[in-house]
């Protein structure tokens, strides 16, 4: 749970995610995890199995939340900023902002907000602002740092930092006692506004290889069929694509072999339609990639039913089943056979006894 406070709790934004490298460095540096970082910024952190040659399994997490850019100053008390990430302009009018310059945080209050015409969206806002900001600084709405109430957890920024927390604690658990397999987790930049770091990292694969098991890890839109409380969710496909067949099979085998050992551990399997997550990027570069996400109130910041911006939320156990089901792929991950191999094995055991009434 220190590891979901902290990282729930760092400034971030589309293409200014610099203090969750910063964590990233320190924390594979604590754990003395080997850590590669790409030409886009892009960071890999990775433990060696026992079985060195043994295919890697690679958990993925975007770095950014929706968030401002702060552009220009126009007088000692007016920034204009971009708004990255995909929220509706009429949220933002009158919403209270924080932008981190160095240590320091300055307080701000949007006071006019530029949308684009047909989805809506805000993409240029003004902010009324304490002291003047520096160019680049990240803003982020300011409603408040993570916090525990009520078996939920709250911050301004949960998607999909609480989806990075969890490949971390996931990391931690398995680092004094390495599992067969080779572990990574890939953090990627610049997901809100289209996936940018994903498109870049499998463009130009200096982090990745076509042999890894991905997973990409996010925080979706809870959904009828999806609820808060659940349990943490096997993603099959999202607004745009399915995911690989064969990974989700695994995990499914996998999540399934859990809930008999421990009866705490609670999943869910479905497609999340809310948006288009990375694997999906994965998939199209030809890569083999399965997906894992814990349902999320308050997508994007987005009260729908009070038509206001407020703190994004999850349930801690969806949560922290997430981690153990990580934890366990990570352990069972050199069983893993690409192509089917496990569900041919098994229907064909039937088909064995029965093909004889074919005749
Ligand atoms: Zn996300």
């Amino acid at each position: 749970m220190k590891i979901l406070h902290e990282v729930c709790s760092l400034p971030t934004a589309p293409f200014v995610e610099d203090r969750v490298i910063q964590y990233a460095r320190r924390f594979a540096q604590d754990r003395k995890l080997d850590i590669t970082e790409d030409s886009f910024g892009n960071v890999l952190l990775e433990l060696r199995g026992s079985a060195r040659k043994s295919p890697r399994w690679v958990f993925t997490a975007h770095m950014d939340h929706p968030g401002f850019i702060a552009d220009k100053m126009r007088d000692d008390s007016t920034l204009e900023a971009t708004f990255r990430g995909y929220v509706l302009a009429e949220y933002l009018k009158g919403q209270k902002i924080i932008f981190f310059a160095g240590d320091e945080r300055i307080a701000g209050v949007v006071i006019g907000v530029d949308a684009e015409k047909e989805t809506r969206r805000a993409t240029k806002a003004i902010v009324k602002v304490t002291k003047r900001v520096p160019i680049n600084s990240a803003g982020m709405f300011d409603q408040g740092e993570s916090r525990l109430k009520g078996g939920k957890f709250y911050s301004r920024a949960i998607d999909d930092l609480a989806g990075l927390a969890g490949a971390f604690e996931m990391l931690d658990r398995l680092v004094r006692k390495p599992p067969t397999a080779n572990i990574a987790v890939l953090l990627t930049r610049a997901e809100e506004e289209g996936f940018i770091g994903a498109i870049a990292a499998s463009m130009h694969p200096a982090l990745l290889r076509k042999t890894d098991r991905l997973i990409a890890i996010e925080c979706s839109a809870m959904q009828p069929y999806a609820k808060q409380g659940n349990g943490c969710i096997i993603r099959i496909g999202d607004r745009t694509s399915v995911f690989n067949s064969s990974i989700s099979y695994f995990v499914t085998e996998v999540a399934g072999t859990l809930a008999k050992k421990d009866g705490a551990f609670k999943f869910q399997r479905a497609l999340m339609p809310g948006g288009t997550c990375e694997a999906t990027v994965y998939d199209v570069y030809g890569f083999m990639a399965g997906s894992i996400c814990v349902p999320l109130g308050n997508y994007h910041n987005m009260d729908r039913e009070r038509k206001k911006i407020g703190p994004e939320y999850i349930d801690v156990n969806d949560w922290k089943n997430m981690v153990k089901l990580f934890v366990a792929i990570a352990k069972s991950g050199h069983e893993y056979k690409p192509g089917h191999v496990a569900l041919k094995a098994k229907i064909e055991k039937r088909f064995k006894t029965l093909k004889k009434f074919l005749q």
